[in-house]
């Protein structure tokens, strides 16, 4: 459903909200008391404050708003179809989403929107619209802006971003690192695109520049739908066993997994662990190795437990979140390409998702 609001005046931007569930959409319904969806068509009525934007807006309610921990891989297909079938009347997209796995979804998002050329800013709240202190009014106003933000005729984010409190980070770099502050995403080992104050200081040489990308801003949009599901992500621990551990990687229809390991990509020297894995990439399983820290990359050169992950074709995801990593595998294995040309796109950076 499409609805239209526009507010007069001056040379302007058109930027289409698509809503799709979560925290930021919640409000009080006055005679039950109860939360339910906001309906964001009302947007100029609900905060005046938006007229005051260069910004002509239409808001697309997804069919089925969700919390954000419901959200499938065929949500965001629909998601990306939503911006492929608008994207020539629109400058920027502003996505709204819950807070638990809009990393996932705008990591995703920023593989599957291949060629991308305009704004994608994804944004939410920790307190709902609805109520007095809500964190999401900010959130809105500023994801709108920046979506519209041009410069000289060109978007200054032309890229999927992630707006939350005073930062604007790229999609792909985000990992919701609080369940209760307002601050509640981090972005591990990439600077802000923006950071958010009085200003939107803008970081220019954060911000996809021409040729930083695997991709081209100046070919035509293409969305890819094809997400591969035989994929699994394996967090190391002391004391995991063989047993489990085995379990997993023989799943039916396995094509890719994300390792969890410690440090800069270590994991135990135990003969059975490093024979389990050379079998499983040998079945032409990926595997693809990120670390626990909170930031930092996998150097799998630097230990003798990095080593023999290197030795038995374990992959680097340098300095990937896990969210960039299990996304990247479905997009890729949902390419269907032979192995080394799966490997070749795993082994560079497609959309700034990791630094080499
Ligand atoms: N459970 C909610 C969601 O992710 C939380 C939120 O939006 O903050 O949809």
């Amino acid at each position: 459903m499409v609805h239209t609001v526009h507010s007069a005046g001056g040379e302007r931007s058109k930027i289409l909200i698509i809503y799709t569930g979560g925290t930021i959409g919640m409000k009080r319904d006055e005679t039950t008391g109860a939360l339910v969806p906001f309906d964001f068509s009302g947007i100029y009525e609900e905060f005046p404050a938006v007229r005051r934007l260069k910004v002509d807006i239409d808001v697309h309610t997804m069919p089925k708003l969700i919390d954000s921990s419901n959200v499938l891989p065929s949500d965001w297909c629909a998601i990306a179809e939503v911006i492929r079938d608008n994207y020539e009347r629109y400058d920027g997209f502003v996505i709204l989403h819950g807070t638990d796995t809009m990393s996932y979804t705008a990591s995703a998002l920023s593989f599957m929107l291949e060629n991308l050329a305009k704004p994608v800013v994804f944004t939410g709240s920790q307190i709902p619209i609805g109520v007095l202190r809500t964190d999401g009014r900010e959130n809105l106003i500023t994801a709108i802006e920046i979506a519209g933000a041009k410069i000289d005729g060109r978007p200054i984010v032309p890229e999927v971003s992630l707006l939350f409190h005073s930062r604007l980070c790229r999609g792909n770099r985000t990992h919701k690192c609080s369940a209760e502050e307002l601050d509640a995403f981090s972005t591990p080992n990439y600077p802000p695109l923006a950071e958010v104050g009085v200003k939107i200081a803008y970081n220019g040489a954060a911000i996809r520049q021409a040729n930083c990308f695997a991709d081209s801003p100046t070919e035509p949009l293409e969305v890819a739908t094809m997400m591969s599901e035989g994929v699994a992500i394996i967090k190391m621990f002391p004391g995991i066993g063989e047993y489990t551990l085995r379990a997993i990687l023989s799943v039916e229809g396995l094509r890719g997994v994300v390792l969890e390991t410690y440090g800069a990509g270590n994991a135990p020297t135990a003969e059975w662990f490093l024979r389990l894995m050379k079998e499983t990439v040998e079945r032409g399983v990926i595997v693809l190795n990120v670390t626990q820290c909170d930031n930092g990359t996998v150097e799998m050169q630097l230990y003798e437990t990095g080593q023999r992950l290197l030795s038995v074709g374990v992959v680097s995801a340098y300095d990937m979140t896990t969210e960039a990593a299990i996304t990247k595998l479905m997009y890729v294995l949902g390419k269907n390409l032979p192995l080394t040309e799966s490997l070749e796109l795993l082994r560079k950076p497609l959309r700034g998702e990791f630094t080499l």
